[in-house]
């Protein structure tokens, strides 16, 4: 009887072997439920075994197999075998982790047949003028179905009455539900005629024949989304599905609409952790019977199956949160550019800070440049940066004179400040004036967090929180201080100097409520907030056309970090705060406060000059022997006691001199974060200038790991990490 391989969501390397009765159809790619020890666990199909190495009668036969979905197709079962070998991880949890969990669920999914709403007879025969003037929405509906049917998605896209609006006209008997018509060409809105340096973009890619990875360097506001939406319109005409990774969930909702609007009656669906597992579990769905033409997602849409794929682009390809810290700790930037090789298609990736790593291999030739200098809408020019040298002009509250007159000269004419401090909560560490003593967490070797609004502590690192203290725990005095200045201590300091302003903290506290976000993003649009308070949940992509004022607190602390990315980072996040302000017709203005106003990370920021950054950036690079000119692995353990969590680490460092391969093997070292809800963490780097010589190393190493005795400890590999 046949034999098949089957993926399980279990920590071991291996496919486990099962027989396949012969009157039983069953297809690679498949779902299927299989005895594992006492239980029924759901496995994936990966392959046919000619036989097994297991004694036939201890082979077990397959309970059932699921054909409610059709099988995974065999390209992506190749792209899981490559992130399983690439990172180390073993294959059955990493080909289930890149499954919705809906589908890693045994229940059988009833597809949704996707309806289309169209005119009626009547609703064709209707004088739209006829309706009264008040009912707008219905006669926007009216009109764009008039053109062509549409998707549910894609008449809420039109207003957020559309539903409500649907209803009377479904109601009157003008609008019904009808089944799709496959439709070959499709409305593109062409917003804009493109500038010069877009049309070359867009030429670039869209003529590249097979696999090619550009990289897209345009500055803020330079019309990257618009080169992604020509391109869309481009591979949607070849029949091709187009694939766009975003960093944020926080993003997708307004993109979805924005790419809705420029393709009214094209399939998109969207694939990011925000949406309900059902919901998921259809648009990865759609994406895999070709229906959907367009995926628009965070990092887990890289393993979307689509088997048109004509595109890949990654927006802001720097960005850390394409990176996953847990589990199989995979990249999807770096993911999807194994994918579009294997496929063959071309790869856009956009910045306005690349990583040192896409920059290098721009330079080097990998990849293709391509340069967007100019802001798309004239005469939007970048903003002017000023450092304040905070040496020279003392600080009242965190806030120095100029930054103050800036924001009063805002308020005066009507046009908003965004408040850049990267610290949430009240003030960073609580401290007893007569003894010194801080609020420190029991669980981590962190400071607890002052949040004066319900008046906690609270642990940013492990979540656990106390009251707070009327008197120090140590001595007993009661004058406790809160030092230092996160947002909530902010907003207060505003209001005080400026009482009538209408203030909006914008932080993961303020933010937290479903919902609350979108809130605050129409007020801010609607002109009802003056000075928005934000951590880097504000600096990311939102285009408000009235801000024209940034100022940035205080940054200096990744100029001297321990980590050699914070200043990458900090560049990067400066500019996308920065191109925040005057997007529009007004000019904007960036204020830093700064104890180190000359350092060339601020002179490059003022000129906007990301490439002399980064070419100052990847010299010190290069001498220091750092990514992106050696390719990295980190083994970090954790556990209850710290000799345990060292003692593996020396242990495998031992196991990795021995081999004796061209390898940098690093000594064992705390973790930048050296404790954590009770656990001690270490960790050890090796590297290589070479990222075959590094894999070839980790395969020899790997099984050395695996067999070590652990069973206290937690351990993982990070391959290209990029959190220490
Ligand atoms: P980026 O993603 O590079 O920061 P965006 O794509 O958001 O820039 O574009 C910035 C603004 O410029 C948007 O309001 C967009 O509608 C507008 N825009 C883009 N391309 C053009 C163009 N060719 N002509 C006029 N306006 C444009
Ligand atoms: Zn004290
Ligand atoms: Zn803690």
């Amino acid at each position: 009887m046949p034999i098949i391989r089957v993926a399980l969501d279990v920590p071991l390397s291996t496919l486990f072997d099962y027989v396949v009765s012969v009157d039983t159809q069953l297809e690679i790619g498949q779902r299927v439920i299989v005895p594992f020890g006492r239980k029924q666990v759901l496995g994936l199909a990966m392959e046919w075994a000619e036989q097994s190495e297991l004694a036939s009668e201890r082979i077990k036969p397959v309970t059932q197999v699921l054909d409610d979905v059709p099988p995974l197709p065999q390209e992506l079962l190749t792209l899981l075998r490559f992130c399983s070998d690439y990172y180390h991880h073993p294959l059955g949890m990493t080909a289930l982790s890149a499954l919705p969990t809906r589908l890693r669920t045994v229940e059988p999914i009833t597809l949704k047949q996707s309806l289309e709403y169209a005119l009626s007879a009547a609703g064709k025969a209707l004088d739209v003028a006829t309706l009264p003037k008040r009912r707008v929405v219905q006669q926007r509906i009216l009109q764009a179905l008039s053109q062509i049917p549409m998707s549910g998605a894609q008449l809420r896209s039109l207003s957020p009455s559309a539903p409500a609006a649907l209803k009377a006209l479904v109601e009157a008997g003008w609008v019904e539900l009808c089944a799709p018509v496959p439709r070959t060409a499709h409305v593109f809105n062409s917003a804009h005629m493109l500038t010069a340096e877009q049309q070359q973009a867009v030429d670039a890619v869209a003529q590249q024949a097979g696999y090619g990875c550009f990289l897209l360097h345009g500055i803020t506001g330079s019309g990257k989304t618009e080169i992604y939406v020509h391109l869309m319109h481009e591979m949607l005409q070849r029949g091709g599905q187009v694939l766009l990774l975003v960093p944020e969930i926080n993003l997708t909702p307004q993109l979805e609409n924005y790419f809705r609007s420029r393709f009214p009656d094209v399939e998109l669906v969207s694939l990011h952790s925000g949406l309900a597992d059902g919901e998921r579990a259809q648009n990865w769905l759609k994406a895999q019977a070709g229906e959907a033409r367009i995926v628009l997602g965070t990092r887990l849409a890289v393993f979307a199956p689509l088997p048109q794929l004509g595109l890949i682009l990654v927006d802001e390809e720097h960005d850390a949160s394409f990176k996953q810290q847990d589990g199989l700790r995979y990249s999807a930037r770096d993911v999807a550019i194994f994918r579009a090789n294997q496929r063959g298609v071309p790869i856009a990736l956009g910045s306005a800070t690349p990583s040192l790593e896409s920059w290098y291999n721009a330079q080097s030739g990998r990849y293709r440049l391509l340069r967007l200098t100019q802001r798309a809408v004239q005469p939007a020019t970048l903003p002017i940066v000023r450092c304040i040298d905070v040496n020279q002009l003392p600080l009242q509250d965190g806030l120095s004179q100029p930054l103050l007159a800036a924001i009063e000269a805002r308020l005066q004419r009507g046009e908003q400040s965004l408040i850049f401090i990267n610290r949430r909560g009240y003030a960073p560490v609580l401290m007893c004036t007569a003894c010194g003593w801080l609020s420190e967490c029991k669980h981590c070797a962190g400071k607890l967090v002052l949040h004066l609004k319900d008046r906690t502590l609270r642990c940013h690192h492990c979540g656990f929180q106390q009251r707070v203290p009327h008197a120090c725990p140590t001595c007993g005095d009661a004058d406790l201080k809160p030092v230092g200045i996160g947002t909530q201590r902010m907003e207060e300091t505003l209001h005080s100097y400026f009482p009538q302003a209408r203030i909006l903290r914008v932080d993961r506290d303020s933010t937290r409520n479903k919902g609350a976000w979108d809130a605050m993003r129409k007020q801010i649009h609607d002109g009802e907030a003056d000075i928005l308070i934000g951590t880097q949940i504000l600096a990311k992509g939102h285009d408000f056309p009235n801000l024209t004022l940034v100022g940035v607190l205080n940054p200096d602390g990744a100029l001297y970090s321990a980590d050699f990315r914070a200043s990458e980072k900090l560049f990067a996040q400066l500019t996308q705060v920065g191109g925040r302000a005057g997007r529009a017709d007004k000019a904007g203005e960036v204020i830093v406060q700064t104890a180190f106003p000359n350092h060339p990370l601020f002179q490059a920021l003022r000129a906007h000059d990301y490439e002399a950054w980064a070419q100052t950036l990847l010299a010190e690079r290069q001498m220091a022997g750092f990514p992106p000119f050696v390719y990295q692995v980190l083994l970090s353990a954790e556990g209850k006691q710290e000799k345990e969590a060292l003692a593996f680490l020396h242990q495998a460092r031992v196991a990795a001199l021995n081999l004796a391969m061209p390898v940098e093997v690093y000594g064992v070292v705390p973790a930048a974060m050296p404790r954590r809800a009770n656990h001690h963490r270490a960790q050890l780097l090796v590297q290589s200038d070479k990222r075959k010589t590094l894999q070839e190393f980790l395969r020899a190493w790997k099984p050395t790991l695996d067999g070590m005795p652990a069973h206290k400890l937690r351990w993982s590999l990070d391959i290209d990490p990029l959190e220490f």
